[in-house]
């Protein structure tokens, strides 16, 4: 039989997954794992949702709607964005699509061409990279690290080339959980005005936000990048909805007129149901089931912080990235690498994850699933008695290393 495209070698399962998928596996079979594998809320979605959704379905809403959401919804959406940005944004300029994963591959599609770079801090969201490679074009990474998972805007200008045609930008950032400030924004803003570069600006956890910390807006802070700059959200972990796939991508109206030319031949409308439900979400606010969210997770953090400060790999404390937003804690498990536990050799961050699934029954993402290979991910939106006893439980497999 003939070979499949060459571009299948390009796509990789999400490293993110793997220690999912064995979790599960574990848990039904009667294993008490705790999971901090994963990337959604652990709370039921609110009944305002629920009961919208119920009466389209009941409503007999359940056809094809227009290619880019329905107009209600691309304008509540950009009334929504025209507030939080101090400038306007019209339905034109919003589409919306089956969650933020979709804006993110429309917008490579329709911005990228074969031999363009595009420059992504890093450690990154696994998905950013591969999507720019399906479009044909090279990620180049910025490593944020040193800068403590921060962006150095000379570090980025540093890798900006000719063939540069856009800037990847994910704050509240996933996977380290550090939200940029918001003169790294404006310094990002001003060098792709200057270098006439596209932002993809990705605010996916633009809700979740710990206390004493503020996320920036990229088009808020600089209006003058608005016309370069697509900016990428998600119903998904606002407001619990990962599964019901709503997303929307806001940009200049000739890119989302060309997205809306792409998703026509591809997947067409996102689910008309979960349109008509997140209608209702916007229109009466939502804003207690976010903020009750956000309590919870401020309280789950602070017992978290308490743990991860006392965790320590021979007498070395571990270190953790600023725990700002999202709901991500980015561990530097460095000090691990090359040790032994339990007499075995821990050789790179993935055995390091696979011992402690199979040893602490925790689970955890390797940083190498984020180009980072000196991290590990840890979701703090699990059960409070979850993360208290996970994170015992990691805290003494550090102390078994040597
Ligand atoms: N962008 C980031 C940074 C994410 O972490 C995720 C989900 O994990 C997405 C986009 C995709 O979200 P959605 O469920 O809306 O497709």
């Amino acid at each position: 039989p003939r070979p499949l495209a060459g571009r299948t070698a390009l796509i990789t399962p999400p490293g993110t997954s793997r220690m999912r998928v064995i979790a599960n596996e574990l848990k039904e079979a009667g294993v008490h794992v705790v999971n901090f594998a994963a990337g959604e809320l652990d709370v039921d979605t609110s009944d305002v949702i629920k009961e919208a959704a119920k009466a389209a379905i009941d409503g007999k809403r359940n056809v094809y709607t227009p290619t880019l959401g329905l107009m209600p919804l691309r304008e509540r959406i950009a009334a929504q964005l025209s507030e939080r940005c101090g400038t306007p944004y019209t339905a034109a300029e919003v589409g919306v699509t089956a969650g933020a994963k979709q804006a993110l591959f429309n917008a490579a599609m329709v911005l990228l061409d074969p031999g363009d770079e595009v420059i992504i801090p890093q450690p990154y969201w696994v998905t950013f990279p591969t999507q720019v490679e399906i479009a044909g074009a090279r990620p180049v990474f910025v490593d944020t690290r040193e800068t403590g998972y921060r962006l150095d805007v000379a570090s980025i200008e540093r890798a900006v080339t000719p063939r540069t045609k856009a800037i990847v930008i994910n704050s509240p950032n996933n996977p380290t959980g550090v939200i940029y400030d918001r003169d790294a924004i404006v310094g990002v803003a001003e060098l792709a005005v200057r270098n006439d570069l596209w932002i993809i600006f990705d605010e996916c956890y633009s809700e979740l936000v710990r206390p004493g910390h503020a996320h920036t807006n990229i088009v808020a802070a600089c209006p003058v990048a608005k016309d370069r700059t697509v900016v990428v959200n998600s119903f998904s972990k606002s407001h619990a909805l990962t599964g019901w796939r709503i997303g929307y991508a806001a940009g200049p109206s000739r890119v989302i007129k060309a997205m809306e030319n792409l998703q026509g031949h591809t997947t067409s409308n996102p689910c008309s149901i979960a349109q008509y439900a997140v209608i209702e979400a916007l229109r009466s606010g939502g804003r207690d089931f976010i903020d009750d969210v956000n309590r919870r997770l401020d309280e789950r953090l602070d017992r978290a912080l308490a743990i991860v400060h006392s965790m320590n790999v021979m007498g070395d404390g571990i270190g953790c990235a600023p725990a700002e937003g999202a709901f991500y804690l980015f561990l530097d498990i460095r000090s691990t690498i090359g040790k032994r536990h339990g007499g075995h050799i821990i050789p790179n961050v993935g055995a390091l994850c696979e011992r402690i699934l199979s040893e602490a029954k925790v689970a955890v993402v390797p940083g190498s699933a984020f180009g980072d290979p000196t991290g590990i991910r840890l979701s703090y939106a699990i059960a409070d008695e979850d993360v208290t006893e996970g994170l015992e439980r990691l805290r003494r497999f550090f102390a078994a290393v040597e």
